[in-house]
């Protein structure tokens, strides 16, 4: 192709400019030098290989693992007017030859392919016969053996490295962490690539975290705001994902359920509904989420605690890819602490394994328990710092009380100790209310002198401070003894009354009001139109088979809907509106702003 980098932006993509480092990160790779990026996801990963790949002869070649998402990001690449066609186990024998000759007629631009196909024998070979412009590695942390998307098939990709010793590779991935970071370059022999950390904060998206207390109806209250929106609820187990979404489907939302207990043809049909309609409630497990690039998921909410907070940051990074106001919700309580603590304790994992999966745990629970800002620590997590707080998270907005808990922790902790340490929370707390269950009869603890000292709180208030008390060390809830609460050596100065301890006060969420929207905001006057430009995009997703947003993203409808071009030139100048849509789709988008100015 004979374009320069930034006719390629304009002409295919429709984007008057490069975001944060793109430009640099393209020059390096035009240049033949390999590469490692580290972008949030929504970041612009995409176009960082996409358009060197164009600008060097040959064929771009991209090795990623998601082969059920190849077929949508091909179809999403010939939107642009960009050669693509993809290489994995679901083509038949037919389709591979197509794109055989195809590609040894010099039709095909750039060829997504599954790292296992790669490996197989011959592949490799066979690309050696090929004048490759550029290898891209795409959610380059797979090789990361201490992650938890490590894939086998991925360390043989080190390889490429003496296979195709002139072309220039690039490894990505949105995960920051140093240890992640390191691996990648090792395992990939990406001995003297250039890399390039952008900032992975996404101020689009904000962070709340509610304890829980009535799960459901407070998802229900949360979905309130997000009635014709798309979103993902993240729940622990299949079970839990199939109640969750069979019980909004009867609230009369929108949702599905996905996870890997599925049959595989009703998973793979959920997940292409979530991408093709624009309203859909994607319940599921974290088997559903890497590379869904759908760029209008305006939430993420959590029903449970997740793994870690990168975990989190990874899971929650799918909402608001356009750059949106989008959301990420979490309730979290006493027994998803338990829990976790027990799930870890009870694999059967290395302990050195164990041990760093401990202190991730713990991290995670001690930002879940701040009473500042959220993003700064989650930022700093990564390694990066911001200065000010974001005044965009529950915390920042809304900020949390503390309150003087030393005495309430004192009675918790003798209790505690008082029936041996040998009971759960909810024991512990029935003793202190002062009630005559049948397991207090039985061992006599209502003659112990705690009995009923603690009712002066109520038993949600004990089960925050129990939860506090963990999270801050001061208690452990035993794996190996179904989750009894045990005095930690910490307590000890606190009983004594030796140091205080001031607690969160839980923050009772407010019933959703108009001003706490932060839904993609069309003004009253603009609704007529705003329906009729989404009417138009999906009449035309319709008639070419193809999602929504490979027509246009929301953010480029939202353009016309305030700039309202009535001519091609003026629709060329919006984001997102390259020349071969404005082919497509121009007309029809221009009719429907025409027709509004007429009426
Ligand atoms: P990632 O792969 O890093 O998650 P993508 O490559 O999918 O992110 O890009 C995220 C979104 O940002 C996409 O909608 C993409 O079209 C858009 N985008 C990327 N680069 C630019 C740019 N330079 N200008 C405007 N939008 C961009
Ligand atoms: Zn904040």
């Amino acid at each position: 192709m004979n374009l320069t980098p930034r006719e390629i932006l304009g002409q295919y993509y429709g984007y008057e400019n490069y975001r944060g480092q793109q430009e640099e990160i393209i020059d390096t790779a035009i240049e033949g030098k390999d590469s490692l990026v580290l972008m949030p996801t929504g970041g612009g990963k995409s176009l960082c290989y996409q358009i060197p790949a164009l600008v060097r002869s040959g064929m771009g070649i991209v090795v990623s693992p998601l082969i059920a998402l190849m077929q949508d990001q091909v179809t999403a690449l010939q939107q642009l007017g960009i050669n693509a066609a993809f290489l994995n186990s679901t083509l038949n024998q037919e389709e591979k030859q197509d794109i055989a000759s195809r590609m040894n007629s010099g039709e095909i631009d750039l060829v997504y392919v599954a790292p296992e196909r790669l490996m197989m024998d011959g592949t490799i070979q066979w690309l050696q016969r090929f004048n490759i412009s550029l290898i891209a590695v795409d959610e380059a942390h797979c090789v990361s053996q201490w992650g938890h998307d490590f894939r086998k098939d991925y360390l043989g990709l080190g390889q490429l490295a003496e296979h195709f010793p002139d072309v220039p590779r690039m490894a990505l991935t949105a995960t920051a962490t140093p240890r992640a970071r390191a691996d990648i370059l090792h395992n990939l022999h990406l001995d003297d690539a250039r890399t390039y950390i952008s900032s992975f904060d996404r101020p689009n998206i904000r962070y709340s975290v509610a304890s829980k207390q009535d799960a459901k109806s407070q998802l229900l209250n949360f979905l309130g705001e997000y009635k014709n929106s798309c979103g993902i609820v993240y729940c622990l187990s299949r079970k839990k994902v199939d109640s969750i979404a069979q019980w909004l489907a009867e609230k009369n939302f929108n949702a599905l359920p996905y996870h890997a207990g599925m049959e595989d043809t009703e998973r793979a049909k959920n997940q292409s509904r979530f991408l093709k309609e624009d309203a859909i409630i994607m319940v599921a497990t974290i088997a559903f989420g890497m590379g869904i690039d759908k760029p209008d998921v305006r939430f993420v909410a959590h029903l449970d605690l997740p793994g870690s907070l990168e975990s989190y940051y990874q899971e929650t990074g799918r909402a608001g890819r356009d750059g949106l106001p989008s959301h990420a919700w979490m309730v979290y309580g006493l027994s998803d602490v338990v829990l976790r603590s027990q799930m870890l304790e009870k694999s059967d994992a290395a302990e050195e394994f164990k041990r760093n999966e401990r202190s991730k745990l713990d991290a995670l629970l001690g930002w879940c328990e701040i009473t500042t800002c959220r993003r700064q620590p989650l930022l700093e997590y990564f390694d990066e710092k911001m200065d000010e707080p974001c005044q965009n998270c529950d915390n920042c907005l809304n900020p949390p009380t503390t309150w003087n808990a030393t005495e309430a922790a004192q009675k918790l902790l003798s209790c505690v100790y008082r029936t041996g340490q040998r009971f759960g929370a909810m024991h512990v707390i029935d003793v202190l209310m002062g009630k005559t269950t049948d397991k207090v009869s039985q061992n006599q603890h209502d003659s112990i002198s705690t009995f009923g000292v603690g009712k002066d709180l109520n038993p949600n208030q004990w089960r925050s401070v129990v939860r506090q008390l963990i999270v801050r060390g001061f208690l452990l809830s035993d794996a190996e003894r179904f989750g009894a609460l045990r005095l930690t050596e910490a307590a000890r100065p606190l009983l004594k009354g030796e140091i205080s301890l001031e607690l969160r006060h839980e923050i009772k969420e407010k019933k959703h009001s108009r001003k706490s929207r932060v839904t993609t905001k069309v003004a009253e006057e603009d609704q007529r139109l705003w329906a009729a430009l989404r009417a138009c995009r999906n009449r035309l997703a319709d008639e070419h088979g193809i999602a929504p947003y490979m027509v246009f993203h929301d953010s480029t409808l939202m353009e016309i809907l305030e700039q309202q071009p009535t001519r091609e030139s003026e629709l060329l100048h919006i984001n997102g509106v390259g020349e071969t849509k404005l082919d497509k789709f121009g007309d029809d988008f221009i009719e429907v702003v025409k027709d509004y100015l007429d009426d």
